[in-house]
């Protein structure tokens, strides 16, 4: 059985709609799949009936930005009940701050001299929430940059005039939600958060102790050592393993769905705290 615990459509920052996303998953022999878009469960409607059209196995997913320190951290939740209030609060919770740090942006561009740039971004989100890089993208549109990268540079990176930081929540009140919502905590892909690996211990022990269940061990294609290394700090912590690809895009094949080894050997799989045996 090939799991992919991790990927995203085009509800959060994905290219592909949900049912592309799932028959790319089939066709990549993917037997379960958890769709896991940031802050929202709006695309795993239409996920499901793709699964249950090609005979996928479809986890409920959503990957939650939480705050660890003065840095943003991803908690995947598996396995979620759609219908639990607490996870509608969450999800509801995380697009506020959403809303209101676009709105931030938008009149920090104005003051810049940049007109209309909400609007402009929320048409470029379309079904997703407007986040930078559709600020970005309208930068780029009204000819104020010439590309992504210096829209970046020049308004929206760090220490630029329409920085704004976000303040997430912290690690125990995420889990708690996902917990409250009947699903699993996963730590995502803790190598990708630029910590030395004495903060990046620190970091997961600080989620073990938020009652987090699972390191995510495997994110797309990595060295084996990073692997082991990931495994080892899972056991010692307490921790389940999980693994998928992060996949966004057809052109990222380097996190490809299924595109990874599997666990080693040694790992307690996450999928048994889902009720799956194998
Ligand atoms: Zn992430
Ligand atoms: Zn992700």
């Amino acid at each position: 059985m090939k799991f992919d615990l991790h990927c995203h459509s085009h509800f959060s920052d994905g290219i592909l709609s949900p049912e592309m996303l799932v028959s790319r998953a089939k066709e990549r022999e993917v037997n379960v799949l958890a769709l896991t878009d940031h802050d929202t469960i709006a695309g795993l409607f239409l996920a499901q009936q793709a699964a249950d059209e090609c005979g996928i196995i479809l986890i409920n997913g959503i990957e939650f930005s939480s705050q660890w320190g003065k840095g943003g951290v991803h908690i995947v939740g598996l396995g979620l009940k759609l219908e639990s209030q607490s996870l509608k609060d969450a999800i509801d919770h995380q697009n506020h701050a959403r809303v209101c740090r676009a709105d931030q942006i938008a009149s920090r561009l104005a003051k810049a001299g940049i007109a209309g740039a909400l609007e402009g971004a929320q048409a470029i989100a379309g079904e997703a929430v407007v986040g930078r890089p559709h600020f970005a993208q309208y930068l780029v549109n009204i000819g104020a940059v010439n590309n992504i990268n210096s829209a970046f540079k020049k308004y929206l990176g760090a220490g630029k005039s329409a920085d704004v930081k976000y303040q997430w929540p912290d690690m125990p009140t995420v889990v708690n939600w996902i917990h409250a919502a009947g699903g699993v905590a996963v730590l995502a892909h803790p190598c990708k958060y630029d910590l030395t690996r004495t903060k990046m211990c620190a970091l997961i022990k600080d989620f073990t102790q938020a009652s987090g269940d699972a390191l995510e061990v495997i994110s797309g294609m990595q060295a084996s050592a990073i692997t082991d290394d990931l495994a080892g700090i899972a056991a010692v912590n307490n921790l389940a393993s999980s693994c998928g690809s992060d996949f966004h895009s057809p052109n990222q094949p380097w996190q490809d769905l299924g595109n990874f080894s599997n666990l080693p050997a040694r790992c307690k799989p996450v999928w048994q705290l889902l009720g799956f045996a194998a």
